[in-house]
C-alpha cells in the first residue's frame, strides 16, 4: 500500500516537473535573438503599400524596426504598427544636418582641424554634414524636435544616431578616400570652433595661448599638449548631450527604450580613434541607455564576418550589465562594397547574434532580396 502510493507521488511529481518545465519553456527562451529591421528609403508610401509592408514584417516575424521620421510621421505608418506587437523605434538623427542646412547658419557647422566645415567632400561621402556638438542653439533644436516626436508618437525606443563628432567612418580605411593620408590615421579631428575652443580652455581652467588664432594652429597645439585631456573632453560633449536628450524624452514617456548607434571601431583600434575622433565612449554611456547598435557593416569596411562577433564582445564588455548590444549589419552592396553572397548573408547573422549579443537588425530592410528573407523566416518560426 505505501509503495503504492509512494509511485503514484512519485509520478504526479514527475508529471508536475515535467509540466513546469515545458511552461517554463514556452515562456522563457535565453539567448533567443531579436530580429529588427532599419529602414533607409522608404518614401512616399500609400496606405495600401504601408498595409503591405508591415504585414510583411510580420509574416518574416521581425520584432523591432528602427525608422527615421519621415517614415515615422505618416499616419497610417503608426496605425498599421499599432495593430501589431511589433516594437518601433523612433531613429534620432542628431549632430547630423537632415533637419538643418547648415550653408544657412554656417555657426552651427563643425570645424575640422584644417579649418574646413565638416562635411565630406568625396563623391561617396557627399551626403554627410555635421553641426558641432557643443552649439547650444543647435542642441536645444535637436533635444525639442525629439520631445516634440517622442510626446506625439509615443514610439517603443528612441534610437539616437549621430551621436559623434564628425567622421566619415564607412570609407575611412579606403586608400585615396578624402581624409586618407597614407599612415595609420586616415581620420579628421575636429571641432575646433570658436565655441569649443572657449569650452575646452574653460574645461582646461587656463587661458587659450594669444599665438594660436586658427583652427589648424589650435589643433596642431592641443595635439601636442593636451591630447588626453583633448579626448576627455570630446567624450564628455557626447555623453552629456546622451543626458540631455535621455532626460527630456523621459519626462514625456518615462518607460521609452534608448538606443545609440555605436561606430564600429573596437576600443583602441585606430589609436583609439572611437574616442579620440568620435567621441563615443560605451562605457560612460551605458548608464543612460538600454541597447547599443555597433553599425557592423563588414562588407564596406572589408571585414571578415566574425568581426561582427568581436564588436558585440567589445561592447557588451563596456556596457558591463547596463546595456545590451544588438550590431545592425548591411544586407546588400553599398559604395561599391560588392554583392553579398546567400553564404556571407548567412554567416553575417550566425556571427552578429552569438552570445552576448541581443539580436541582429538587417539594413537596410528595403534592398533584403527574397532569397534572404526566405532564410529569415527559417530563423523566426
Ligand atoms: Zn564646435
Amino acid at each position: 500500500m505505501n509503495k503504492h502510493i509512494g509511485s503514484q507521488a512519485l509520478w504526479v511529481f514527475i508529471t508536475l516537473l515535467t509540466l513546469m518545465s515545458l511552461a517554463f519553456a514556452a515562456t522563457y527562451s535565453p539567448g533567443k535573438p531579436i530580429y529588427a529591421a532599419k529602414l533607409l528609403a522608404l518614401d512616399g508610401l500609400n496606405e495600401k503599400q504601408t498595409q503591405k509592408t508591415v504585414n510583411d514584417w510580420q509574416q518574416l516575424g521581425i520584432q523591432q524596426i528602427f525608422a527615421l521620421d519621415h517614415i515615422y510621421q505618416l499616419p497610417e505608418f503608426r496605425k498599421q504598427l499599432a495593430k501589431t506587437n511589433i516594437k518601433p523605434w523612433l531613429i534620432h538623427q542628431t549632430f547630423f544636418s537632415n533637419h538643418n542646412d547648415l550653408s544657412q547658419t554656417p555657426d552651427w557647422f563643425a570645424i575640422t582641424e584644417t579649418g574646413q566645415y565638416a562635411q565630406d567632400n568625396s563623391k561617396e561621402g557627399n551626403w554627410l554634414a555635421m553641426a558641432c556638438p557643443n552649439n547650444a542653439d543647435y542642441k536645444q533644436q535637436s533635444i525639442e524636435r525629439a520631445v516634440k516626436q517622442v510626446k506625439a508618437w509615443q514610439p517603443y525606443g528612441l534610437s539616437i544616431d549621430f551621436i559623434r563628432y564628425f567622421a566619415f567612418w564607412e570609407l575611412s580605411h579606403v586608400k585615396g578616400h578624402e581624409g586618407y593620408d597614407g599612415h595609420n590615421d586616415p581620420l579628421i579631428d575636429s571641432c575646433f570652433c570658436d565655441t569649443c575652443m572657449q569650452l575646452f580652455f574653460q574645461y582646461l581652467n587656463m587661458e587659450k595661448p594669444k599665438a594660436l588664432t586658427t583652427p589648424t594652429q589650435l589643433a596642431s597645439w592641443i595635439h601636442d599638449n593636451k591630447q588626453d585631456e583633448w579626448v576627455n573632453f570630446k567624450v564628455q560633449t557626447i555623453t552629456s548631450m546622451v543626458k540631455d536628450l535621455v532626460t527630456a524624452v523621459k519626462q514625456v514617456k518615462p518607460d521609452i527604450k534608448i538606443n545609440i548607434h555605436a561606430v564600429p571601431w573596437l576600443a583602441g583600434e585606430h589609436n583609439n580613434a572611437v574616442q579620440r575622433i568620435t567621441g563615443q565612449s560605451i562605457k560612460e554611456l551605458a548608464p543612460y541607455v538600454d541597447y547599443v547598435s555597433p553599425m557592423a557593416y563588414a562588407e564596406m569596411m572589408l571585414k571578415p564576418a566574425r568581426w561582427m562577433h568581436d564588436l558585440v564582445i567589445d561592447m557588451k564588455q563596456q556596457c558591463s550589465n547596463q546595456c545590451e548590444v544588438i550590431p545592425a549589419f548591411q544586407v546588400s552592396e553599398m559604395y561599391d562594397s560588392g554583392e553579398i553572397t546567400e553564404k556571407e548573408f548567412q554567416s553575417y547573422i550566425r556571427e552578429a547574434s552569438k552570445a552576448p549579443s541581443a539580436g541582429v537588425v538587417f539594413w537596410p530592410w528595403e534592398t533584403l532580396t527574397q532569397q534572404q528573407k526566405n532564410y529569415i523566416k527559417t530563423l523566426t518560426r
